[in-house]
């Protein structure tokens, strides 16, 4: 990232919130469940599966919390009422974690066993370093319980990631696989870009090893070919892992997968509470200064409407 980039980035939280709605509209579907169907629908009419996610992470009460838990047994609903594929990631926040652990529990297991009696299934999303534990022990407590459509993802990022994998091999998890995006102390985490690659490879090496089902969830191109390479050599069918990308990332390398074969989901947020998610996305985007430049320019100079 370049110094003019960077300097933007930190800057970013004051940048009006307009704004930031502009430039993150391809990352999100929009504000309410319609929005997120009417792209789900899309997704699948170009032979992708979706996972949806009710943006929550900004909760304050419990009330708040069983709301977004409410929505998403709402959204598998309408999944199944309209024939679409597509399954949930939620976020131990939006459930309430930071609340309660009880409270947290109680609303995935609802959304779980909703999940169960539609046939669907949920993936618990994992957050910055300091939910790790609770997340692995809500999964476990859940498998405990025997729910079985249940999945957690690791963060290769995270030094304990590979003996976390090991930890939980016996119960032949189901796992997404993702570098990380929550910046991590050097004490528990890798920073430079080659060792995050490495530790990545490390995991799903482990995780196919132990027979798990694995979303490979990146756009890195290299990662995706050690993906495709990792799991080939298998001799995996098609159904027995695959690529997810986030919405609006890469999508020509998406449609490439797709194209050769592989299964690939597309991870598509919505809801009301946005702003934080658009934050993280915008900040991770190397192109984040020419977006804002263009926004801004298209605001002074008549004629320019910003879209860059
Ligand atoms: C389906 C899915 C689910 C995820 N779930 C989690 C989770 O539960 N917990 C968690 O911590 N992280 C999660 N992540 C985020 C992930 O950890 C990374 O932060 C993110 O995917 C970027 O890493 P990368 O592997 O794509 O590699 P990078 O090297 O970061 O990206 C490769 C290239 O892809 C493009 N790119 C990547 N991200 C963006 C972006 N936001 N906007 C525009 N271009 C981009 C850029 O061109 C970049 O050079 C998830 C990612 C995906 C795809």
């Amino acid at each position: 990232m370049s110094l003019v980039d960077s300097a933007i980035v930190r800057f970013l939280p004051v940048v009006p919130k307009p704004v930031v709605r502009r430039i993150s509209g391809r990352y999100i579907a929009g504000e309410e469940l319609e929005d997120a169907l009417r792209v789900v629908r899309r997704v699948n009419d170009q032979r992708k599966m979706a996972t949806i996610d009710v943006l929550g992470e900004e909760i304050v009460s419990p009330d708040e919390a069983r709301a977004i838990a409410t929505d998403y047994r709402i959204s598998i609903d309408a999944f199944e009422r309209e024939g679409l594929d597509s399954n949930v990631s939620v976020k131990p926040t939006g459930l309430g974690l930071k609340l309660g652990y009880e409270l947290c529990r109680e609303n995935l297991e609802a959304v779980v066993r909703h999940a169960a009696e539609h046939g669907n299934f949920v993936r618990i999303d994992m957050e910055d370093a300091s939910t790790t534990d609770h997340t692995i022990r809500l999964y476990r407590e859940l498998r405990a319980a025997g729910h079985e459509n249940v999945g957690i993802v690791f963060q290769a990022r995270l030094k304990r990631t590979l003996q976390d994998i090991r930890d939980l091999a016996e119960l032949r998890p189901n796992v997404r696989i993702c570098k990380g995006i929550y910046l991590e102390p050097p004490e528990i985490a890798y920073r430079d870009f080659d060792s995050i690659r490495a530790s990545f490879v490390q995991a799903l090496e482990e995780l196919l090893e132990a027979g798990c089902y694995v979303g490979i969830a990146t756009h890195d191109h290299w990662l995706v070919e050690q993906g495709q390479r990792l799991t080939s050599a298998r001799g995996l069918g098609a159904d027995e892992y695959e690529f997810q990308m986030l919405l609006g990332v890469r999508p020509a390398m998406g449609d490439a997968l797709v194209r050769g074969g592989h299964r690939l989901r597309i991870y598509t947020p919505f809801g009301r509470h946005w702003y934080a998610y658009s934050l993280r996305r915008l900040q991770e985007n190397p192109k984040i200064a020419g977006y804002i430049a263009a926004d801004t320019v298209g605001r002074l100079i008549p004629g320019r409407n910003g879209r860059a």
